[in-house]
């Protein structure tokens, strides 16, 4: 298991973390704003996950392409 997070704060909504990595990341519907995907949600924090193993991966991925490193994986 892995703790990703999203600081939705410092996100400009570009878009590129859901499109890396669906299965992580997802919009907002009201902000606009990048969350983690509501399964995944640790406590009904919308920056907040727990991932498996097989998601870290992508999850990297979409926080090495984040323009403003708003995302962490740990
Ligand atoms: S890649 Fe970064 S700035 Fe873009 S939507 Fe995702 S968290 Fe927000």
């Amino acid at each position: 298991m892995a703790k990703v997070s999203v600081e939705r704060d410092v996100c400009i909504g570009c878009g590129a973390c859901w499109g890396t990595c669906p299965e992580v990341f997802e919009q907002n519907a009201d902000d606009g704003l990048s969350q983690i995907a509501a399964s995944l949600q640790v406590d009904g924090e919308l920056g907040e996950g727990q991932i498996e193993e097989n998601l870290e991966g992508c999850a990297r991925q979409a926080a090495d392409g984040c323009p403003v490193s708003a995302i962490i994986v740990e």
